[in-house]
């Protein structure tokens, strides 16, 4: 069985010429003859340029919350149109989303927008820094916040040598001033004494530690609620503003994000992704002391902040999903997809589980799910990668590398996408056990 991609592979080949890779954000490129270009996409399904139809579970990385072209939204989004647009002015409506959030969010005491996840960290930290007049932050291993330079580091756990020490930390990107290495710590998610200690020794220097409880970037791998309440009193001992980085997690785990579901109240946190469905707008939220630096020293702002557009679509989705039960018919429907996965997979002696939250779940090929980033380095990503490949010929789309969630929007819910879905992947998995010879978990292993 094999799926045409003969249009996406021309059209590859002509983008090439203008754009680099041929898109427009390195994660969407797939390799030359592997890059898929969107024709439209409607509730949880997409077609690309050759007419595959796929049942998707990447949802954008996640801003689909309710599905692609929702009506409701993008009826709203409409009359975010006639407003006008941006004016370097702003419009009463800014308050009333503003309000929402804070009624979903209790952290959120006060609110700012931006555009993008990127953005909303950026001024998380530069209020973190400015509150606490110290310039370091600390990362979790494995976290990822964004395109800019504080925060574009990862933790290189293939060149890792444990008895070495700590894993080996690289820039994420060239052009990332080696200095600004100085500014970053990293931390294991789920270890709160190695935290203790990195705090003890440096937090004279430390403003910030972000946090991302279920980590998104990172197979959802989640922290313990006791390990997020350690880090909590570890921040308030030290002086450290503890940022929960929620642009993923945020009005999708829960009304009150990850938050509520953990029992933390964050200094600041952000949001991004599924605040209006795809729509771009961002959030950085938080304590009231700290929220008003904003205007009284420090900086935040932009062009396009606050797009009327983007706004509107914030309103109508925030409160449909405040308002109404779209969260847990999105939860029930990923409860229902592990149920089915697990069954196929048990059925054919494939050990596994999951992690994270049912609406944004990893799927681990290995019967303890890895606690950080360290850990993870024991599983064997091989049958996965094929299996992936297999369920993008069957049109079931999730995402390729194994560290990315799988999405469930409302409109997963509203069709048959459960069944397809499961038949897609049952087929996959026997391909792929024929395709890898694989004979077990151990067997397999030790033949790779
Ligand atoms: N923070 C987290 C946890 C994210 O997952 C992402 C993006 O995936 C970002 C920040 C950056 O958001 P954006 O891509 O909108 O800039």
């Amino acid at each position: 069985m094999s799926r045409s991609l003969t249009r996406s592979n021309l059209h590859h080949r002509k983008a090439l010429q203008k754009l680099p890779l041929g898109v427009s954000s390195n994660f969407r490129y797939w390799g030359a003859d592997k890059t898929i270009y969107v024709d439209h996409a409607r509730g949880c399904r997409l077609w690309d340029l050759d007419g595959n139809e796929y049942i998707d579970y990447r949802m954008g990385y996640g801003p689909g919350i309710l599905g692609y072209a929702d009506t409701r939204v993008d009826e709203a989004a409409r009359a975010g149109i006639e407003v006008g647009g941006v004016f370097a002015l702003s419009t009463e409506r800014e308050y009333d989303v503003a309000r929402r959030i804070s009624k979903m969010v209790p952290a959120a005491e006060l609110v700012r927008f931006s555009n993008s996840g990127t953005e909303a960290v950026m001024a998380a930290l530069r209020l973190a820094k400015a509150h606490t007049g110290k310039d370091s932050h600390i990362i979790v291993e494995g976290g990822y916040h964004g395109v800019f330079d504080a925060v574009l580091w990862y933790t290189d756990m293939e060149g890792w040598d444990p008895a070495l020490g700590d894993p080996p930390v690289e820039a994420d990107s060239d052009g990332v001033p080696r200095m600004m290495r100085k500014l970053a710590y990293f931390t294991p998610l789920n270890d709160a004494n190695y935290l203790e200690d990195l705090l003890k020794q440096s937090h004279h220097s430390i403003g910030a530690f972000l946090i991302e409880p279920i980590m998104g970037n990172c197979c959802s791998i989640t922290a313990t609620r006791e390990y997020v309440q350690a880090a909590r009193q570890l921040c308030e001992k030290y002086d450290v503003i503890m940022i929960v980085d929620e642009v993923k997690t945020g009005f999708r785990v829960a009304r009150g994000g990850v938050q509520e579901l953990m029992g933390v109240r964050a200094d600041l946190c952000t949001f991004a992704k599924a605040v209006a469905n795809g729509y771009p707008i961002s959030v950085v939220a938080g304590r009231e002391d700290i929220m008003r630096q904003v205007g009284d020293g420090v900086v935040h702002g932009g062009t396009y902040t606050c797009h009327s557009v983007a706004l509107a679509a914030a309103e109508k989705t925030l409160e449909i999903l405040d308002e109404t039960d779209a969260l847990e018919t999105i939860s029930a429907y990923g409860t229902a997809l592990q149920r089915g996965i697990s069954g196929i997979l048990d059925a054919r002696g494939i050990p596994h589980s999951f992690v994270g939250h049912p609406s944004m779940g990893g799927l681990f090929f290995r019967e303890e799910p890895p606690q950080n980033y360290r850990d993870w380095l024991d599983s064997d990503y091989s049958f996965y990668d094929a299996m992936a490949a297999e369920l993008h010929e069957r049109g079931v789309l999730c995402e390729p590398d194994s560290r990315e969630p799988w999405f469930i929007c409302e409109a997963h819910a509203r069709d048959d996408s459960l069944e397809r879905t499961l038949s897609a992947f049952e087929n996959a998995v026997d391909t792929t056990i024929e395709e890898l010879d694989y004979r077990g978990p151990h067997e397999h292993a030790a033949s790779t």
